[in-house]
């Protein structure tokens, strides 16, 4: 007899659930709140322009992209043309500049057990290569932490990071369209392999408790909406505040692709470099994160996201025909502060039958990585207990 699973949230770890639980001839059905499936994945059309939640890469290194690839669910790639790679600007000293400090790339060449679990990577990374180099990775590498402070997080965490995010060639990848574009190719996946998916279907902590008699559930929700679900408070963990900005802007020759800011943490992006159907003809769009402090507003973030495309992107406020702004807090993934790893976060087993996926758990990777890894997990346990009770 095929093993019912209830799977709760169609973002990113919910799909894969789903998806691994079904391979596995488990009879799954799958809630979502919202009307449309993909959570933070969701890739958002306002008017002619496409737009993620922040500035979304897909990393090519990591245990996602080859289960996707596997299954044939890569969604097609938008490649980076050679030319505007070499537009990418740094700002170090209030200077736009083309090659970070020397100590940043020396600090590239240290092995990933070099890196302590236990001690921040400022003071770690200072000791390496000296203060500049250390506080220039460390702002450089928020684009991935959305983190205001990173050389305050456990150096063995930003620096695997770091490695990763500037690895030659490139990890980073953008998908054709957004995001959106693979949880379409998820959900028809689910779809084929029967997985029942029920949108604008919110679950409260009774019909959770209903269906958990009925089979193991997945809760792949956020970490915060886990913990109202669950009532179970100990489901917390770091994560990051960041200014998001979208902007279109007419196209003039010789914009940046990117500008890194590497004086405090900060990133603007033209996207639709990468992926001209982001935008109409004519017209380009840009996105940026700017990490914010928790005595910082979103005003604050904005204005040094305008004085990197001020460095990037002259004449940009003139040449605006859209713009958004938005703040992003807890919504990035888990941080590891100095003395902790992936392994100290949340459990995916919760017990009675109960398994958590998500960013915020205890799973290895990066960012979205966090939910796969953690959503295969949790399925496969789940899959399993379930076959041990039905035996
Ligand atoms: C600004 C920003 C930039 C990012 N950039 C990147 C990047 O470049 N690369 C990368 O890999 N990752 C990136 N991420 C992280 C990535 O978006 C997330 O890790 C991933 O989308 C999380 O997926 P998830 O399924 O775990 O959670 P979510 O996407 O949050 O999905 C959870 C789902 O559960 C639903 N839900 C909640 N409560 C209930 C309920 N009670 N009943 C039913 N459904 C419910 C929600 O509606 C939601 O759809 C970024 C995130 C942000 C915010």
């Amino acid at each position: 007899m095929p093993h019912h699973l209830t799977v709760i949230g169609g973002g990113f770890a919910g799909l894969t659930a789903a998806i691994t639980a079904a391979e596995s001839g488990a009879q799954v059905t799958l809630y979502e709140s919202h009307h449309t499936l993909g959570g933070r994945a969701r890739t958002t059309e306002a008017g002619p322009y496409r737009t993620n939640e922040g500035p979304h890469a897909l990393y090519n290194g990591g245990p996602h992209w080859a289960w996707l690839k596997q299954r044939g669910l890569l969604p097609p790639l938008a490649p980076l043309p050679p030319l505007e790679a070499a537009r990418t600007r740094l700002r170090h000293r209030g200077m736009p500049r083309r090659l970070p400090p020397l100590g940043m790339l020396k600090l590239l060449r240290r092995k990933p057990e070099q890196a302590p679990v236990d001690r921040d990577f400022l003071s770690w990374a200072t000791d390496q290569v000296g203060d500049e180099g250390a506080r220039a990775a460390a702002h450089y590498i928020a684009v991935a932490l959305f983190h205001h402070d990173p050389g305050a997080l456990s150096a063995a965490f930003v620096h695997e990071r770091l490695r990763r995010a500037f690895k030659l060639p490139p990890e980073a990848h953008y998908l054709r369209g957004g995001w959106s574009a693979l949880i379409d190719v998820m959900a028809a996946r689910a779809w084929d392999l029967g997985v029942r998916i029920e949108t604008a279907a919110r679950v409260d902590s009774g019909a959770l408790a209903a269906h958990a008699q009925d089979g193991p559930v997945i809760v792949a929700t956020s970490l915060d909406a886990a913990r109202g679900l669950l009532g179970d408070a100990s489901l917390r963990w770091d994560s990051g505040r960041t200014v998001l900005i979208d902007l279109a802007i007419r196209r003039r020759r010789g914009d940046a692709f990117i500008v890194s800011d590497l004086d405090t943490p900060g990133w603007v992006e033209r996207f639709s470099a990468v992926d001209p159907t982001l935008a109409p003809a004519g017209e380009q769009l840009i996105q940026g994160q700017v990490p914010v402090g928790p005595g910082e507003s979103k005003d604050d973030g904005v204005l040094r996201a305008e004085e990197l495309l001020d460095l990037g992107m002259p004449g940009w406020r003139e040449r605006t025909t859209w713009r958004r702004e938005a703040l992003a807090n807890g919504r990035t993934g888990a941080l590891d502060r100095p003395g902790t790893t992936w392994r100290d976060r949340p459990a995916i087993d919760r017990g009675d039958g109960v398994y958590l996926a998500g960013d915020q758990v205890a799973a290895p990777g990066v960012l979205a990585e966090v939910s796969f890894t953690s959503a295969v997990t949790a399925a496969t346990l789940a899959v399993g207990a379930s076959r041990r009770i039905t035996a």
